[in-house]
C-alpha cells in the first residue's frame, strides 16, 4: 500500500506567487488538500484537479471544525495512504498551530514535513511598504500574539521588555485587543506618539493600510472600522511607508475587473491587470473549440499547402490550432518553407515566432485594413492565398485580396462558442456591485454576456465598459451601452493602457 504523508505547507499571506516552489511542488502531488479560512483560495488552481479539497477554515467566532478534529483528519487521511497538503495562511508555525498538528501526527505513526512559508507578519507590512527593519531605525522586531486572553491574570507576554525593548512590534490577531495592546505598551514607557499601522488583508487585492499613532489606534479601530485579518506594526519604521510604498499606489490598485475573454486566452489580460493592481475576476463567456467542420477545409489545404503562395494568420488561436493540426498530420514547419506568411498584428507575430517562423508581413496595428495595405506592394495580383482563422470574421481581408486580383480560400480554424459555465458568478458578482469593470475584447465576448444577462443591461448599470476597439464598442451599442474606455491599439496592452488613462482621469 502507498505509504500516506502529511505535508504542513505554509500557503503564504495571499499574492499566490508568495507560495514557495517546494509547497507548490507539495499541493500538485497531493491526494487531498485541506484549506484554511487565511490560506488564499487563487492557490488551489495548482491543485490536481482530481483531488479531494476539504475546507477546514475558521474564521474568527465562526469555527468550522475544531483544531483537534482537524489534526486528526489529517492522521486519518494520512493513514489511508494518501498524500495530504495542510494548506495554512502564513507560516504554519507562526501562530499557525502547527506544532499540534504534528503532535497527532507524530502519535498516530503519519510521516510528515512542513514547508515554511511568507508570513504576513513581515509580508503585510512589507506590501504597505513597510520595512519591519531599517538600518538606523529598527535593528530588531518581535512577532506577537495580541490574542492573549485580556482577563488571563498573569500574561505570558513580557510587556514590560517589549515596550522598550524591541524596535518594531508587531501583533497578529490583536485588532479586538488594540486598546489593551496600546495601554500596556504605553504603560511600560512607550511613546504615545510612535507610529503603528494596520494592514488588513496584505498582499491581496483588495488590502488595506491605516496609519496612526499608539494612543490613537483603538479609537481609529472603531472609527475606521478595521477588521481582522489584521496585522497591527507599532514603530518608528511605520513612517517609511511615505516614501517605500509600491503596492497600493500601483494605477489599478482596487479595481475589480471583470475579464470576459476565454479562459484559454485570458491569462495574458489577467496577469497584465494584475501587475498594475487589479483584482481580476475570470468569467468567460466564451470558449474557442475545434473548427465546426471537424478540419475538413484545414485537411484539404494542408494536403495542398504547396499550391499556395501565401499563409494569412489573424490570430493567435489560428496560429495555435493550425500548427496543431499540421504537427498531428505528421507535417511540420519545413511544410511551409515556400510561403510567405502575413500575421495582422505584431502579438500574432511573436506567436508564430513560438513555431520558429518569422512573419514577412505585419502591420504595426492589429486591423485586416492594415494587413491588407502592408500587404499590397508584395503582390502581384495572381497570388494563390491560404486565411486560417475563426468561423465567423469579417470579410474585409478576403474581399480586399480577391479585388486585387488574388484567389483566396479561407479555412476555418476554430469556432467560438459560447460559454454559460459561469453565468450565475456573473449574475451574482453584478448583483453584488463586485465589479467595477467590465472589459470586452471581442464582439463576441460582447454577444454572449449580454445572452447571459438576456439582452439586458440593467445590471451593468455604474459598471465601466472597457472595449479592445471600436468595433467592439459598437458591438456594445447595439444593446445601449456606451463604453467608457475604448482602446486605440487593438491589442490586450493597448487595452490596458487605455484602462489606465480611463482610470487616471476620473
Ligand atoms: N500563520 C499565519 C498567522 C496566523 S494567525 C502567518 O504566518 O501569517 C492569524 C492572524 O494572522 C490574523 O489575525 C492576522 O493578524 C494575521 N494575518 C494572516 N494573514 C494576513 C493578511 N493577509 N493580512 C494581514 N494579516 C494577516
Amino acid at each position: 500500500m502507498k505509504k500516506g504523508k502529511v505535508y504542513l505547507i505554509g500557503a503564504g499571506p495571499g499574492d499566490p506567487e508568495l507560495l514557495t516552489i517546494k509547497g507548490k511542488r507539495c499541493l500538485e502531488e497531493a491526494d487531498v488538500v485541506v484549506g484554511d479560512y487565511l490560506a488564499d483560495k487563487r492557490l488551489l488552481r495548482f491543485m490536481n484537479p482530481e483531488a479531494e479539497y476539504i475546507y477546514v477554515g475558521k474564521k474568527a467566532g465562526n469555527h468550522t471544525m475544531k483544531q483537534h478534529d482537524i489534526s486528526l483528519l489529517l492522521a486519518e487521511k494520512g493513514k489511508e495512504g494518501k498524500v495530504v497538503a495542510r494548506l495554512k495562511g502564513g507560516d504554519p508555525f507562526v501562530f499557525g498551530r502547527g506544532g499540534e498538528e504534528i503532535e497527532v501526527l507524530k502519535e498516530a505513526g503519519v510521516p510528515f514535513e512542513e514547508v515554511p512559508g511568507v508570513t504576513s507578519a513581515i509580508a503585510a507590512p512589507a506590501y504597505a511598504g513597510i520595512p519591519v527593519t531599517h538600518r538606523k531605525i529598527a535593528a530588531s522586531f518581535a512577532v506577537i500574539t495580541g490574542h492573549e486572553d485580556p482577563t488571563k491574570n498573569e500574561s505570558s507576554i513580557h510587556w514590560d521588555k517589549l515596550a522598550g525593548g524591541v524596535d518594531t512590534l508587531i501583533f497578529l490577531m490583536g485588532v479586538s485587543n488594540t486598546a489593551m495592546i496600546a495601554s500596556q505598551l504605553i504603560k511600560y514607557g512607550r511613546s504615545k506618539v510612535t507610529p503603528a499601522a494596520f494592514v488588513r488583508w496584505g498582499t491581496r487585492p483588495y488590502q488595506e493600510t491605516y496609519t496612526t499613532t499608539l494612543e490613537n489606534a483603538s479609537e481609529d479601530v472603531k472609527k475606521l472600522g478595521i477588521k481582522p485579518p489584521a496585522v497591527f506594526i507599532v514603530g518608528d519604521v511605520v513612517n517609511l511607508r511615505q516614501d517605500m510604498r509600491w503596492f497600493d499606489n500601483r494605477p489599478l490598485f482596487g479595481k475589480r475587473i471583470i475579464v470576459t475573454r476565454s479562459r484559454s486566452q485570458a491569462s495574458r489580460l489577467v496577469d497584465v491587470l494584475n501587475e498594475k493592481g487589479a483584482e481580476t475576476i475570470e468569467i468567460p463567456t466564451i470558449a474557442i473549440k475545434e473548427p465546426s467542420d471537424n478540419y475538413k477545409g484545414m485537411d484539404e489545404a494542408l494536403e495542398h499547402i504547396s499550391t499556395y503562395d501565401w499563409l494569412l494568420f489573424t490570430s493567435q488561436n489560428g496560429v495555435d490550432y493550425f500548427f496543431k493540426r499540421l504537427y498531428d498530420k505528421g507535417m511540420d514547419t519545413r511544410a511551409l518553407g515556400h510561403l510567405k506568411i502575413g500575421a495582422i498584428g505584431p502579438a500574432t507575430a511573436r506567436w508564430l515566432a513560438r513555431h520558429g517562423i518569422r512573419a514577412d508581413c505585419v502591420p504595426e496595428k492589429y486591423k485586416a485594413e492594415n494587413l491588407l495595405a502592408v500587404m499590397k506592394p508584395l503582390l502581384k495580383g495572381n497570388e494563390k492565398i491560404l486565411l486560417a482563422r475563426a468561423k465567423v470574421a469579417r470579410s474585409v481581408l478576403p474581399e480586399g485580396l480577391r479585388d486585387l486580383g488574388c484567389s483566396v480560400d479561407v479555412v476555418e480554424a476554430y469556432q467560438t462558442v459560447s460559454d454559460e459555465e459561469n453565468k450565475e458568478k456573473l449574475i451574482e458578482t453584478l448583483r453584488n456591485h463586485d465589479a467595477d469593470m467590465i472589459t470586452f475584447t471581442s464582439s463576441s465576448t460582447v454577444y454572449n454576456l449580454m445572452n447571459q444577462l438576456d439582452g439586458k443591461g440593467e445590471l451593468l448599470k455604474g459598471v465601466t465598459l472597457a472595449c479592445i476597439g471600436p468595433i467592439t464598442a459598437d458591438t456594445c451599442r447595439k444593446y445601449n451601452l456606451e463604453p467608457s474606455i475604448i482602446s486605440k491599439v487593438f491589442t490586450i496592452d493597448g487595452l490596458v493602457h487605455a484602462i489606465e488613462e480611463g482610470v487616471s482621469q476620473k
